[in-house]
């Protein structure tokens, strides 16, 4: 099994997964979305808000809010050895004090740790008038896409099987699939339909390339067939910047990986190491 990326970034990645299977490329897909822990705000303390917004709107805001995650400093609250009272090594308190008339933004989130600001600055929270006040305390805890979507890394996150397209000798060139196919990924040449060099990855699947061949009056077999490759698969991954997307994919195999050796150490346990 391999992992090779076409493109990455902080934001968005693209990678492909080979000689896998669809049960592993769905089991990481999910890891990625639900079980990648990150930092988000969970308890707020509002000492003051004259703004349109109730409290608990505001609250709801705030926890939106994407925050950068250093996962060597954080564990979850409830593995601390605090005992989940809230200290420094699992817990980010935040202050925000802003009189309007001003827009109050993510920015106005002044963090106790630098490290962990919030990963865009210019997300509104709420429009303050004249002599309108916002003075709260926040904190941001550790958790997963599995307790609640604030703390998903991922906004795009999804794969397809990598595709497989075959033209048979019977094709004569009429080049109808060409102008069908959305992706414009075709070309006719020496007579023959051909991919386009470098394009087969964009191609959704639709087959609207056989149906168009259909109608050239070919016979009852399209001389293009569509189909995929099932150990193949294309993966697109955007993160809301509280974790770079590479390490998005990389926090969702090991958790893959301890999973596989609790499962590994369970059944040996039961089987008595016979
Ligand atoms: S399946 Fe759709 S996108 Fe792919 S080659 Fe055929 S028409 Fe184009
Ligand atoms: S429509 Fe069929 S016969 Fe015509 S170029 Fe495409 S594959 Fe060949
Ligand atoms: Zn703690």
């Amino acid at each position: 099994m391999e992992i090779v990326y076409s493109s990455l970034n902080d934001q968005t990645g693209r990678f492909i997964l080979r000689d896998s299977s669809p049960g592993f490329a769905n089991s990481l897909r999910r890891a990625m979305v639900s079980e990648v822990p990150t930092l988000a705000i969970e308890d707020v303390r509002i000492y003051d808000n004259t703004s349109a917004l109730f409290d608990e709107m505001l609250a709801h805001r705030l926890g939106l809010i994407p925050i950068k995650t250093d996962l060597t400093l954080y564990q979850e609250r409830e593995k601390c050895s605090c005992g989940g009272v809230g200290c420094p090594l699992c817990t980010v308190t935040y202050t925000m004090s802003v009189e309007g008339p001003t827009m109050v933004y993510s920015r106005d989130l002044i963090p106790q740790d630098p490290s962990a600001v919030p990963a865009l600055e210019d997300i509104p929270i709420v429009k303050l008038i004249e002599g309108q006040k916002l003075v709260v305390e926040a904190r941001a805890v550790l958790s997963t896409g599995k307790e609640h979507a604030k703390w998903q890394a991922t906004t795009v996150c999804g794969y397809k099987n990598y595709p497989v397209i075959s033209i048979k000798p019977s094709c004569d060139g009429c080049g109808i699939c060409v102008e069908e196919c959305p992706k414009r990924i075709l070309e006719v040449k020496d007579g023959h339909a051909h991919v386009l060099d470098g394009r087969i990855e964009v191609c959704s699947l639709c087959k609207l390339c056989e149906k168009a061949c259909l109608t050239s009056g070919i016979g009852d077999e399209p001389a293009i067939g569509i189909s995929t490759d099932r150990s193949c698969f294309i993966f697109v991954l955007e993160g809301d910047g509280s974790l770079p997307v590479k390490e998005i994919t990389i926090q969702g195999l090991n958790f893959l990986k301890n999973r596989s050796d609790d499962l590994a150490r369970a059944i040996a346990d039961i089987s008595g190491g016979l």
